[in-house]
C-alpha cells in the first residue's frame, strides 16, 4: 500500500523554523564524541532487486545497536550543568531507552527510563546493565508517558524525548549529512517511521541539500501512527498491537509539534509493508548480508523486496536502523523460512 504523494507541490524547507541544516551540522559536531560515523555498503543482492544501486546505512553498527543515539546524545549535551546535575529521564519503546541510558553513563548523569509492560525483557536488561532505572508500567507507550510525567515532576527531572524535539531530531539528520558526503548522486532515501523523529531529520537536510532526492518512509501495516494522522489531517492515536517491529510502536502524540508538519512537508511516501514481508526483510539481512537487523530496521528492506519503491533512479540508501532483535525470535523465523 502506498500513501499518494504527501506533498505534491513540496516545498523545499531551506528554512524548517525552527529546525535548520545548521542546527544539524552544530549536532553532528555536538555528538562526535559519542556516537558512530556509521559505515555506508553497497548491497549486490538488493541492487540486483531493484534493478539499480542499493547501499545500507548501518546504524545497526552503533554503541547501543540503534541510530537513536544520535538524537539522545544531541538532546543530552546540550542540557545545562543544573539539568544534568538533577538527572533526566524518558520514556522509550526500548532503543531511545538504551540510548539515554548509555549517555547518561558515559556523561555520569542520573537516568530514570519509564516503559510499559509490553517491551519484551532483552530490551529491559539492557538498559539496566547501562546504570538506568528502569520503570515498567502501563500497556502502552501512551500509559508509560504518563507515568514517566508524574515521575519527571515529584522528582524534578528532564525529560528526554523521543522523537517530537528539535534537538533530537537534528541529531538524526547527522545521518543524511553522512550518506551525501559518501554518495553525493544519491537519488532515493528510504527510512523507517514511527513517531518520525528519524526520517524528519533525513529529510530536512537531504531536501535543504539536494532537493531533488526522493525520501520514502517505510511502517508496518498493523500500527502505523504516522499514516493514519497523515491521512486524518491531523495526529491520530491508534491501537498498539504486537509486532515484529515493536521499535516502530507508539503514538505521534495528539499534541505533536515538530514530527507531523515535517513528515507531511518533507517525505515524498510512506509505504506500509506486513509482518510476513518485514520477517523475509529480517532473513534476507540475516543470510544475504550477514547482518543481525531488529523489525524495525528491517522495513526499508521489506519494501524494497515487495517491489514498493518505484523510479528510485540511479542510487538508493536504505537505512537499517537497528540491530537490537530478539535472537530467540530471529532463529524462529530462520528456522521457518526456506534457506536460499
Ligand atoms: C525508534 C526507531 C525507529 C523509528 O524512529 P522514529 O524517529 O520514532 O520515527 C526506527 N527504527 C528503530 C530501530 C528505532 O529504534
Amino acid at each position: 500500500m502506498n500513501l499518494e504523494p504527501l506533498n505534491p507541490d513540496l516545498i523545499v524547507m531551506q528554512n524548517f523554523q525552527p529546525i535548520r541544516l545548521k542546527d544539524i551540522y552544530r549536532a553532528r559536531k555536538r555528538i562526535a564524541e559519542l556516537a558512530q560515523r556509521t559505515p555506508l555498503i553497497h548491497s549486490s543482492a538488493l541492487s540486483e532487486r531493484l534493478g539499480s544501486a542499493v547501499y545500507l546505512k548501518l546504524e545497526n553498527l552503533q554503541p547501543t545497536g540503534s541510530f537513536k543515539i544520535r538524537g539522545a546524545a544531541n538532546a543530552i549535551l546540550a542540557l545545562g550543568p543544573t539539568e544534568k546535575s538533577r538527572g533526566i529521564i524518558a520514556f522509550s519503546t526500548g532503543n531511545h531507552g538504551r540510548a539515554v541510558a548509555y549517555v547518561a553513563g558515559r556523561l555520569g548523569i542520573q537516568a530514570v527510563i519509564c516503559l510499559s509492560q509490553r517491551v519484551p525483557a532483552y530490551r529491559v536488561n539492557a538498559m539496566q546493565k547501562l546504570g538506568a532505572e528502569v520503570i515498567q508500567r502501563g500497556n502502552s507507550q501512551d500509559e508509560a508517558y504518563g507515568y514517566a510525567l508524574e515521575i519527571q515532576e515529584k522528582r524534578g527531572l528532564t525529560m528526554i524525548s523521543p522523537f517530537d524535539d528539535p534537538l533530537v531530531i537534528a541529531g538524526q539528520g547527522t545521518i543524511a549529512l553522512e550518506i551525501i558526503e559518501d554518495l553525493p548522486d544519491v537519488t532515493t532515501v528510504i527510512v523507517p517511521v514511527s513517531g518520525g523523529g528519524l526520517i524528519s531529520g533525513i529529510a530536512l537536510a537531504l531536501k535543504s541539500i539536494s532537493p531533488d532526492v526522493a525520501v520514502n518512509g517505510v511502517s508496518m501495516d498493523c500500527a502505523p501512527a504516522m499514516y493514519h494522522s497523515l491521512k486524518a489531517g491531523k495526529p491520530v492515536e491508534i491501537e498498539e498491537k504486537d509486532s515484529l517491529a515493536d521499535a516502530l510502536l507508539g503514538g505521534i502524540g495528539l499534541d505533536n509539534r515538530y514530527t507531523f508538519a515535517m513528515v507531511r512537508d518533507c517525505v515524498d511516501r510512506i509505504h506500509l509493508v506486513s509482518e510476513g514481508e518485514i520477517a523475509e526483510a529480517m532473513f534476507f539481512c540475516l543470510t544475504q548480508q550477514r547482518l543481525v537487523i531488529e523489525g524495525a530496521g528491517a522495513v526499508g528492506v521489506s519494501a524494497v523486496l515487495t517491489d514498493k519503491i518505484q523510479d528510485p533512479g540511479s542510487a538508493t540508501v536504505i537505512v537499517l536502523s537497528g540491530g537490537n532483535a530478539d535472537v530467540a525470535a530471529l532463529l524462529q523465523i530462520a528456522n521457518r523460512l526456506p534457506m536460499p
